[in-house]
């Protein structure tokens, strides 16, 4: 509450341009503008620095692992609530099975393709789902991957968004890694290390998180690319549901008052 103007006590602590000396006028102008000035880091400086310590802790993530297109976009569909392990299992698979490809993956009979994904979990649902995508791809390009990454960004993302069992997450991360289009992907780490960190509201969903990454970095596919890998690797190894702050490259910018509570 501020003190009433009618209070002499307000009167004597009320600072008035009109009692100093012209020195004492200046040196104040130039605390204000000094103030003004050491405010804090923009968002971008902020994740320019996240992104240096990241890199610098944990060096170049080569993402995405994958030798073709095709097969980092069955990666994508895969790796839904399940490791990277058992995604690499499923892929073994599918190659010594000699099926890995486009052509070849749209001929497989579903009950043999959920079997060669078992490893992966959920293998009926991706089964399924892998299938939608292959079949939106044969049926809108014709099979070509080609075609399809020289569609618009956003008219193509609108458009995986549209296959049945393609989120976001799966949807942008098949544009960054496959298309080299520049789209940020964001995951459970990602959200979980901006909100403790209070950069995001808490309830900022996978679309506010995203625009608020892409609004403040530079649209630069191998920047995405190399960030979202380094989000995950931080995630992984120390901002688990236990954070732990002590040991992390991003230590050093936590707010005062320690990690904000997430769930
Ligand atoms: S410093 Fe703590 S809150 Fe921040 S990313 Fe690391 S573990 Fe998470």
């Amino acid at each position: 509450m501020f003190p009433r103007l009618s209070s002499p006590l307000a009167y004597r602590h009320e600072p008035s341009p009109w009692r100093h000396p012209v020195g004492t006028m200046k040196r104040n102008t130039k605390l204000a503008r000094s103030a003004k000035t050491s405010k804090k880091p923009s968002h971008a400086a902020r994740l320019r620095g996240v992104y240096r310590r990241l890199l610098n802790h944990f060096g170049p993530q080569h993402w995405w692992p994958g030798e073709s297109d095709f097969e980092v976009i069955v990666g994508a569909v895969l790796t839904q609530n399940t490791s990277w392990r058992n995604v690499e299992r499923a892929i073994d698979q599918l190659r010594k099975a000699n099926v890995l490809t486009l052509s070849a993956m749209v001929e497989l009979p579903m009950e043999e393709l959920a079997e060669l994904i078992r490893s992966a979990g959920y293998y009926r649902l991706k089964a399924r789902r892998l299938r939608n995508m292959l079949d939106f791809v044969t049926q809108r390009y014709g099979g070509s991957l080609d075609t399809m990454f020289a569609t618009e960004h956003d008219a193509l993302r609108s458009e995986l968004l549209a296959v049945n069992g393609i989120g976001p997450e799966t949807a942008d991360s098949i544009l960054l890694y496959a298309g080299n289009k520049p789209t940020f992907v964001v995951d459970a780490y990602t959200q979980r290390v901006l909100k403790r960190h209070g950069w995001i509201e808490p309830e900022a969903d996978y679309h506010a998180t995203k625009h608020f990454l892409e609004k403040h970095l530079r649209r630069d596919v191998a920047r995405f690319n190399e960030f979202h890998a380094l989000f995950v690797r931080v995630g992984n190894r120390f901002c688990r549901k236990q954070p732990k702050c002590d040991a992390c490259p991003l230590a050093a910018v936590l707010p005062r008052g320690g990690p904000h509570k997430w769930p």
